[in-house]
């Protein structure tokens, strides 16, 4: 269908073919190399950070920093109950435990008033990631200095908000070490890939160590540590340079979107967009809640949408529900659930035409005006109950 919108599809153009060709017929297409380095130099300076660490996808940054901030059995590790699975299992990677805490209610970020009860009620928690979710940051200004307080390390999950930030700072600047994702949906992608950034040299070099099997600068193959293969190939970081190089204009055109949701939304107070208007957000994905009371509810929505060819998808299933971590201790409120019952996450792809644009909101906007009559929403009360 010509209009069809996607939820976040990479927005690939000439400049990434042109860079990736060129990779290719140079003399160093395998994994590190300058083309690598020269990703890692100019991802640094947009981020504004003294090093980052190309790497082979997010979950590989974050099982990196997990073990470059010295995380490993006997550790604790807050993470939210609203986040993609990596964050989680980067923990039990590293034989740390998991504790998921409940969100805010407002942006889906780790909720920093039950973070600090945590913390106070000495369950032993040593380190927190908190995650930028779907573009949005969490509420560092005060995250951190709570952190400090309780001598907890922090790795920041910004798989999601490269090129958001807050108060200042950029997403992935902030903590010990901050991980990206150039996975193919997401804002900047190399097709699969990801990134640590950090101001920390140490943690930097431990990281890109372990990414290189741990391998001493010899020439008979001596390894002094356990070490992986999680570099990033020269081709895949070519791809990254010529996107990093797109990436204020495809943050621009979501922008655009998220405003035309935000208009679309001005006057319908059962709609709450997650992380509100946030200026310093990178727009990856809209996601809204729908009020309970609203006599419609997002399912419809995303029916009606998906129709008319328009991908949306439901809230990620918080981690406390996730069958994988039914033993993961917790401090729940019950935010992420509900926000997981009323949720819905739209479109906001960069690479959408503009037509595709206006037919998704010409939708929308038929959708809000006469909402169809929620039959099923009796049968549907599972989650709630
Ligand atoms: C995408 C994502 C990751 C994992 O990134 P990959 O590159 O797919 O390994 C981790 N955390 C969050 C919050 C993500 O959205």
């Amino acid at each position: 269908m010509t209009n069809s919108m996607l939820l976040s599809p990479p927005d690939i153009t000439d400049l990434e073919e042109s860079y990736v060709i060129r990779a290719l017929r140079s003399s160093w297409p395998a994994p590190g190399g300058p083309e690598v380095e020269r990703f890692e130099r100019e991802l640094a300076a947009f981020v504004g950070v003294a090093e980052v660490v190309a790497v082979s996808s997010g979950t590989a940054a974050l099982h990196l920093s997990l073990l470059a901030a010295g995380i490993g059995p006997g550790d604790v590790v807050a993470v939210p109950a609203l986040t993609f699975a990596a964050t989680v299992n980067a923990v039990h990677y590293v034989g740390a435990q998991p504790l998921i805490v409940d969100v805010a209610p407002g942006d889906g970020t780790i909720d920093v008033d039950l973070l600090g009860d945590v913390l106070d009620a000495n369950r032993g928690v040593t380190a927190v990631i908190p995650v930028d979710l779907f573009g949005h940051c969490a509420d560092y200004p005060r995250l951190l200095p709570l952190a400090r307080r309780h001598g907890v390390a922090v790795v920041c999950d910004a798989a999601e908000a490269l090129g958001a930030s807050l108060a200042g700072r950029a997403a992935g600047a902030v903590g010990r070490a901050g991980i990206f994702s150039f996975n193919g949906n997401k804002i900047l992608t190399t097709s699969g890939g990801g990134a640590v950034a950090t101001d920390d040299r140490d943690l930097a070099a431990q990281c890109r160590r372990l990414a290189n099997q741990a391998r001493l600068p010899v020439a008979h193959f001596e390894h002094d540590a356990v070490g992986y293969n999680y570099r990033l190939s020269a081709v895949l970081a070519a791809l990254g340079r010529a996107q990093l190089q797109r990436l204020p204009g495809m943050m621009k055109r979501r922008r655009t979107i998220r405003e035309r949701y935000l208009d679309a939304f001005a006057d319908r107070p059962e709609i709450a967009v997650l992380g509100g208007d946030d200026p310093g957000g990178n727009c990856w994905l809209t996601a809204i809640t729908v009020d309970p009371a609203a006599g419609w509810r997002a399912g419809q929505l995303a029916d009606a949408l998906a129709a008319a060819g328009v991908e949306t998808r439901p809230m990620w299933r918080p981690m406390h529900r996730q069958p994988a971590y039914t033993d993961a201790p917790t401090a729940l409120t019950g935010a992420a659930d509900r926000i997981d019952a009323s949720g819905l996450v739209l479109p906001n792809g960069s690479a959408a035409t503009d037509d595709a644009v206006e037919h998704l909101f010409a939708e929308l906007r038929r959708f809000l005006a006469s909402p169809r009559p929620d039959r099923a929403a009796r049968s549907r009360s599972r989650k709630e109950g």
